[in-house]
């Protein structure tokens, strides 16, 4: 997971500088000030969530993976049916965490573009 702190400028004010996004994404940056600071960036409220739900979506999805090639195992007979139920279950949560960070960047990319709605 990400670690997250707000940094605060030596004159007091929160951030200290403009948002670093463009260095990550190697595009243009937003302009916005520097709130939160991310893996050494700085970077604004809405692009610090962005990375925080793609670092989410990301592990999710390696748990997704990982989960099905054990159940999988288990379905050549390597674990109990009870074993190989469990990471189904395990499975379904996890499907249904990646959906609503799934479901929670569309809604950020919506509020960053209200054409695409
Ligand atoms: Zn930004």
């Amino acid at each position: 997971m990400l670690e997250e702190s707000r940094p605060d400028a030596p004159d007091g004010r929160r951030g200290g500088g403009g948002c670093q996004f463009g260095l990550i994404s190697g595009g243009p940056g937003c302009g916005l000030p520097g709130e939160v600071r991310i893996l050494g960036f700085i970077l604004c409220p809405g692009h610090a969530s962005r990375l925080y739900l793609e670092d989410r979506i990301a592990s999710l999805r390696a748990v997704m993976l990982q989960l099905g090639l054990c159940i999988e195992a288990g379905e050549r007979g390597k674990l109990s049916g009870t074993e190989t139920a469990r990471l189904r279950a395990r499975r379904e949560r996890a499907r249904a965490r990646l959906e609503a960070a799934e479901k929670a960047r569309r809604g950020l990319e919506m509020d960053r573009d209200p054409e695409s709605r």
